[in-house]
């Protein structure tokens, strides 16, 4: 007699829902991962897929490589479109059916953020944000093709626009995205066009707050804005971006001509709070109890960004360690109820630090009462990095490529892999003149 086994259902296979997966590998319970893309990302390092020093391959892992040797567990390519909480089920589609009920008897949420253009989504078609593989593959494009572009430009004051590349929103994946670029363009192209100058490309950083990463201690934030400020980035604050379009950008009052402009500012939630109809805070996440549930539905764990907790006073943090750190504490959680056990003690977040990297060689790291910046800084970062990635083979490929990158300047994955007119947002093709022999 087969026996019946509760069905957990995760949706969404990034740090939250990967995590709860894992720890239940040997629960007596049936796991269905649902997620809309076949891989677990490591959106800490999507900015050097971006600036070419990683490939795609070397921070996605495929879920079914991951999960694969868990018997309990399925994974299914889909996208979540609602809950239906009376049913208990969620309603999918795949590539070739829609409205797909896909029954449980837990469910757990994990389907993270997405970009927020803070109600200005005319922005988006200008400025694009940084989510997903096929977003940093898009970026890495556009930041090459402006290169091939100034190269191919006999009109040297056509230059200057092309080379001057803007981010908006100086968090940490803008910081880390100014200095990689700024290091790019010093290292790696710095010798290999002829009609062009890399390293005079102009790198603006804007941010409308007063010091670039606002969560860091002050000090920290001082020396990261110098060490931009050293490598050549123009690091703009205090200035709010009225305006972007395909010239570029208007920040505080003033026009700055770019064509690469790219969104590093925002994030919103996913709808898991629409799909349950539950309370969500300003943000739109949803508010969950301390055992990370929604009110009334012992059965449903929200965890992650798309997650609203207070703790010790403050929201949790949208960042890796939260996602993971419930994603687990959901899995304690339905293990010890099905053993019959007690709850845990709520969830606690045992905060291990934050880290930015600024450029090579140098990062600034906060960990309780330690704050430093600098290589020291820059090591743990690294090693922090490595630690988390999804899989061994990716950890030895990724130290690998960055001794390589470090000691040559030469970078993993310089390819544009599209189209060049048909790279997102770029400008119309007849603005390309033709380009005659080199000099
Ligand atoms: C560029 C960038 C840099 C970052 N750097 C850092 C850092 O240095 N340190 C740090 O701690 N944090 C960092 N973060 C934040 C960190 O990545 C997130 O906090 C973390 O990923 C949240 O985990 P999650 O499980 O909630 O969501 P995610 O990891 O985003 O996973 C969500 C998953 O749900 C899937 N999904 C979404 N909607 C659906 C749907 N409708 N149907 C099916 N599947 C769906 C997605 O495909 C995805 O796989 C960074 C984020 C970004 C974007």
């Amino acid at each position: 007699m087969p026996v019946h086994r509760p069905r957990v259902v995760i949706v969404g296979g990034g740090f939250g829902g990967l995590a709860a997966a894992r720890a239940l590998r040997r629960a007596p319970v049936e796991v269905i991962v649902i997620d809309r893309v076949n891989h677990h990302l490591f959106q800490p390092l999507l900015y050097q897929v971006a600036t070419s020093v990683l490939s795609p391959g070397q921070i996605g892992s495929p879920l079914r490589g991951i999960v694969g040797s868990q018997r309990n567990t399925t994974v299914v390519l889909a996208e979540v479109t609602g809950v239906d909480r009376e049913k208990r089920h969620v309603v999918a589609r795949s590539a070739d059916r829609e409205n797909v009920a896909i029954p449980y008897d837990i469910l757990v949420l994990a389907t993270g953020a997405r970009h927020s253009y803070f109600g200005h989504g005319e922005f988006e078609r200008y400025a694009p944000g940084m989510k997903t593989l096929g977003d940093a593959v898009a970026i890495r494009n556009r930041i090459l093709q402006a290169f091939e572009q100034a190269e191919a430009e006999e009109d040297p004051t056509r230059h200057r626009d092309l080379l001057t590349f803007v981010l908006v929103g100086a968090g940490p994946t803008g910081v880390e995205m100014a200095g990689a670029l700024a290091v790019m363009v010093r290292t790696t192209l710095r010798s290999e066009f002829r009609r062009i100058d890399p390293t005079s490309a102009r790198i603006v950083l804007v941010d409308m707050a007063n010091r670039v990463l606002g969560t860091f201690a002050e000090d920290l934030s001082a020396a990261a804005k110098r060490r931009l400020e050293r490598l050549g980035v123009e690091v703009r604050l205090g200035q709010a971006v009225d305006r972007i379009d395909e010239g570029g950008i208007v920040a505080g009052g003033e026009r700055i001509a770019s064509h690469t402009v790219i969104w590093t500012a925002g994030v919103a939630p996913s709808p898991a709070g629409q799909w349950l109809g539950a309370a969500t805070d300003r943000a739109g996440r949803v508010k969950i109890q301390p055992d990370l549930t929604v009110p009334d539905h012992p059965e449903i764990f929200v965890v992650g960004d798309t997650a609203s907790l207070e703790h010790d006073g403050r929201p949790l943090p949208g960042v890796a360690q939260v996602a993971m750190q419930q994603g687990r504490y959901a899995a304690r959680l339905i293990r010890r109820r099905l053993q019959g056990k007690t709850a845990p003690r709520p969830f606690h977040y045992f905060d291990k630090g934050n880290m930015a990297v600024v450029g090579k060689g140098f990062a600034v790291l906060q960990s309780g009462p330690i704050r430093m910046s600098g290589f020291i800084a820059w090591l743990g970062w690294a090693a922090v990095h490595l630690e988390f990635l999804a899989q061994s083979s990716l950890r030895v490929s990724v130290f690998v490529q960055w001794v390589w990158t470090y000691l040559t300047g030469q970078r993993g994955s310089r390819l544009i892999v599209t189209p060049p007119v048909a790279s997102i947002a770029s400008p119309p093709v007849d603005a390309v003149t033709p380009a005659r022999e080199p000099r």
